[in-house]
């Protein structure tokens, strides 16, 4: 049977950056992913824009990928957020930060190609794809899973198996793991644009009453279109031609970038929060989707799961040097702990923003106006929200901080 210090199951962005974070630490890795690599369906490879937030940038530069990143990544000099129909608006600037830039706005595809040429590079990793993780028992100094993989079944035994399967994470419902979910009755409707107005490396967060709508700066003067619509209402949108889809959505954005012209390819999304209750248990870590699931209106979920690859990956290099086993609960639970704060901050904070503004009340829609314009005038509350999005408040990883694994 082939013997690993590490499992992962699931190869999509964060499972990858894992694999990554843990090259060359003397371990023995096995990744398990179930769709062929490089092809549109496989996760990670899709149209999306993603915007990286600072901290996002510091694990890539520590995982050495950020060089072949930046190419394709523009920065976000200043994010401009408002509530249409009403006065509120919140500006925030690199320079209240001092920091080249708030985030960066990556084609997910790009960086599915990046991660994934860097895994194939690793020598200590043992690839199994096309292939899936269908069950797994345990003894009490290993964790064995079972793999199908080209019409035969393979078992691995493994210290550590780590659950990178996504929001419907098979090995979270195998072991029981208990998990919130709700449906937010709404799809994000993603695409790009060409506005006649240069973007000037602004993001545009924009709430309406039939959800939050985002315009993210692109390389070639593009921007990257994230638009919630509520789920009744998808078809039709996603069924108009361009022109209709561009008036719809200049309707709804308004004339800042003068007129939206151009529109790409469409995708539908739909949303629903979903939150782990355990992210451990003996010998299993969950680590990016499978523990966290969140509506995209602030573009957190990724983040926050590279995020919990900075933080399991030094969890695991630290307990090896002081020669723990690294699947012991004791040693996961560090992990676990450590997380917990971020992962209720960000899930809390973007479910509120996801469902405060669509709330039908007079009242709230002039609150909401209010708070926004202090909110504006308040530089410490900016700088907290900041530091949240960045992944900068609370005990941050060594390689968030720049500093190596
Ligand atoms: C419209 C939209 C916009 C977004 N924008 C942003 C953004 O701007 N910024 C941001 O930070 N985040 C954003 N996100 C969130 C981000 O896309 C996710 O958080 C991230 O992709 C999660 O990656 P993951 O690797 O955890 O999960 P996934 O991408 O779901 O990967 C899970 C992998 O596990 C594999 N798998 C599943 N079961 C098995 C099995 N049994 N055996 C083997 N393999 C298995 C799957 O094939 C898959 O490849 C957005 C999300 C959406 C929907």
């Amino acid at each position: 049977m082939p013997q690993y210090d590490v499992i992962i199951s699931g190869g999509g962005m964060v499972g990858a950056s894992l694999a990554c974070a843990l090259s060359g630490k003397g371990l023995r890795i096995a990744q398990v992913e179930a769709v062929e690599l490089q092809t549109r369906a496989a996760p990670g490879y899709d149209d999306r824009a993603i915007a990286l937030a600072y901290g996002a940038r510091r694990i890539f530069e520590g995982l050495q990928l950020w060089d072949s990143l930046a190419a394709e990544a523009t920065p976000i000099h200043h994010i401009h957020v408002s509530d249409r129909g009403r006065f509120g608006m919140v500006h925030m600037d690199r320079a209240e930060e001092g920091l080249p830039a708030l985030g960066y706005v990556v084609p997910a595809r790009v960086i599915g190609d990046v991660l994934s040429a860097a895994v194939s590079q690793i020598g200590e990793l043992d690839s199994y794809c096309p292939a899936t993780v269908t069950s797994v028992s345990q003894t009490d100094a290993a964790i064995n899973v079972d793999v199908a993989c080209q019409g035969g079944t393979t078992t691995l035994s493994g210290a550590l198996l780590v659950a990178a399967d996504g929001a419907d994470s098979p090995l979270r419902e195998q072991f029981a793991i208990e998990h919130v979910e709700s449906d937010y009755r709404q799809s994000a409707i993603v695409t790009n644009i060409t506005p006649q107005l240069a973007h000037n490396n602004i993001a545009y967060e924009r709430f309406t009453d039939s959800g939050p709508m985002a315009l993210l700066p692109m390389t070639g003067q593009r921007c990257a279109v994230v638009w919630t619509v509520d789920s009744s209402r998808v078809d039709e949108v996603m069924a108009l031609d361009d022109a209709g889809f561009l008036a719809a959505l200049q309707e709804r954005f308004g004339y800042r970038l003068g007129r939206l012209d151009r529109v790409g390819r469409r995708q539908a999304w739909p949303l629903r929060l979903v939150q782990a209750k355990e992210s451990v248990r003996e010998r299993l870590a969950l680590i990016g989707n499978a523990i966290h699931t969140l509506h995209p209106v602030a573009g957190q979920g990724f983040n926050l799961g590279a995020r919990d690859v900075a933080v399991l990956a030094e969890v695991l290099v630290d307990a090896l040097q002081a020669g723990e086993d690294p699947g012991s609960l004791a040693v996961l639970s560090r992990y676990g702990d450590w997380r917990k704060r971020d992962h209720r901050n960000v899930a809390v904070f973007t479910d509120g923003l996801a469902r405060m503004f669509t709330l039908p009340l007079p009242a709230l829609g002039v609150a909401r106006s209010v708070g926004m314009t202090a909110f504006d005038l308040l530089p410490p509350a900016k700088r907290l929200l900041t530091r949240l999005t960045m992944g900068r408040s609370g005990r941050t990883p060594r390689l968030v901080r720049g500093l190596p694994l």
